[in-house]
């Protein structure tokens, strides 16, 4: 556990793979985790980080930013429309970009703003009722729409169905990017990333193997 032994078991799950090293990006996990946690994370020198609510990172990232250089924020968690202003302002990227509506909503933006966060399109890989994201089906239809709005879309992001074999997805997910000529692949989590590793990830999103489980708020 901890920052070190993650980044050790990042190295040598690129090594296996045949892959470079520093070709698999971190993003530390930082939802709900208690500041000194993270700040400790910080202290190491770690700047890349993942929130999954807009409203939890908007009290604690700015603070964070006015102490530490260079912090890259990812969102991973789902975006409201009405949310998409404020997570414009926040994060570098948004991993959770999963229907037409917010694709319009953020086009706008960014027409309005002169820039937009890289973007993730997320895929509901296991077709699960209560997960977000365009079934595999629909996803081509939905990069091309993304792209039509001149949205910078770097990859596909997945997170699978809790009982299955997590490998089976992410293999999935490769293949849809690939055949969609996307470089970026954000996937893997505690539990898996290796798998992830080795199946293409670009970004891998690891929260309690480096910071300890989830305190409840
Ligand atoms: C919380 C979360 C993670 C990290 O989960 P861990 O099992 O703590 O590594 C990764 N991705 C998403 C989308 C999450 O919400």
């Amino acid at each position: 556990m901890g920052l070190q032994d993650i980044q050790d078991r990042i190295a040598k799950a690129c090594t296996d793979a045949g892959r470079a090293a520093g070709s698999v990006q971190l993003i530390a996990v930082s939802k709900v985790q208690p500041n000194d946690r993270v700040r400790t994370v910080l202290e190491q020198g770690h700047r890349c980080f993942g929130e999954n609510r807009v409203q939890e990172a908007m009290g604690k990232w700015p603070d964070f930013r006015e102490d530490f250089d260079g912090i890259d924020l990812h969102l991973i968690g789902p975006l409201q429309s009405n949310k998409a202003r404020a997570a414009f302002g926040l994060f570098q990227s948004i991993h959770s970009l999963d229907r037409p509506k917010l694709a319009t909503a953020l086009a706008r933006i960014a027409q309005e703003e002169g820039h937009c966060p890289e973007l993730f399109i997320q895929v509901n890989t296991g077709e699960e009722d209560q997960k977000a994201g365009v079934l595999p089906a629909q996803a081509d239809g939905f990069v091309a729409e993304c792209r039509a709005m001149d949205l910078p879309v770097r990859g596909l992001m997945c997170i699978p169905p809790v009982d299955e074999e997590p490998a089976l997805h992410f293999a999935l997910l490769a293949k849809i990017a690939e055949r969609n000529g996307l470089a970026g692949l954000s996937m893997g989590m505690s539990s898996d990333f290796e798998r992830a590793v080795a199946l293409g990830a670009t970004h891998i999103r690891v929260g309690s193997a480096i910071f300890g489980d989830r305190v409840p708020a």
